[in-house]
């Protein structure tokens, strides 16, 4: 079942810019407060592989009778995702690839045609997970700030995802990790794994955003391959 209808423009539209939220959550502790706390629940929920914690931002404004839509790409370094505004109806199904918590209610934020997205949510549908997430998130007065976000690992392990902004458009991109400029780019999706004796995990980041249009990659051969050059 699409839930698509439940898409919240206005809500998507008030969320900050990565770089104010960035700012806030570090200055707050609350970045340091979800990682220490939220991740015993995506393990009891076997949810690690699939689902991780994100720090909830646009890039975009999304106008009337568009949706945030993610789609898969053979690009040049391998398989990336392209999320924009895009005006439905929607010629294959989508899934829920990010939510927020509102009103103690899970509110899809992002759309994902990809495989990974549909086998993602038949694991929350069967699961208790997603009422404990939004419980827990209201109660440590998180939700405004975190939301659930989809894993995505890259085919080639040595690359890593950098999310790469243009205006109107967010493009996902398997970048060697060698190659990553860690100082211009904000951290804004954790996954968590058991640590070896389950008696606590600990949580990585795995995605990667840009700030602004200008140097990410320390290799200038790499700009070539960028959005908008
Ligand atoms: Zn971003």
């Amino acid at each position: 079942m699409s839930q698509l209808a439940s898409f919240d423009r206005s809500l998507y539209n008030s969320l900050p810019g990565v770089e104010e939220v960035d700012r806030l959550v570090r200055s707050s502790g609350k970045l340091e407060m979800a990682l220490a706390t939220l991740g015993s629940l995506f393990v009891r929920h076997n949810m690690c592989d699939k689902w991780g914690l994100s720090i909830l931002h646009s890039h975009w404004f999304v106008d009337a009778g568009q949706t945030p839509l993610q789609e898969a790409l053979a690009g040049p370094e391998g398989k990336e995702f392209v999320t924009m505004p895009r005006v439905g109806p929607f010629s294959q199904p989508v899934w829920p690839s990010l939510f927020a918590v509102a009103s103690g209610m899970l509110q899809p934020m992002e759309f994902s045609t990809d495989k990974v997205a549909q086998e993602a949510n038949a694991a929350l549908s069967e699961s208790s997970f997603l009422y404990e997430f939004a419980a827990t998130l209201t109660s440590l007065d998180l939700a405004t700030t975190f939301g659930l976000i989809l894993v995505r690992e890259p085919e080639d392990a040595t690359r890593e995802f950098v999310e790469f902004n243009r205006d109107g458009s967010s493009v996902l991109r398997p970048v060697l990790s060698t190659e990553v400029d860690r100082d211009s780019l904000v951290q804004t999706s954790w996954r968590f794994a058991p640590d070896a004796v389950g008696a606590s995990c600990q949580a990585s980041c795995f995605q990667t955003c840009t700030v602004s249009d200008s140097g990410h990659i320390k290799n200038p051969h790499q700009k070539l391959h960028r959005p908008g050059e």
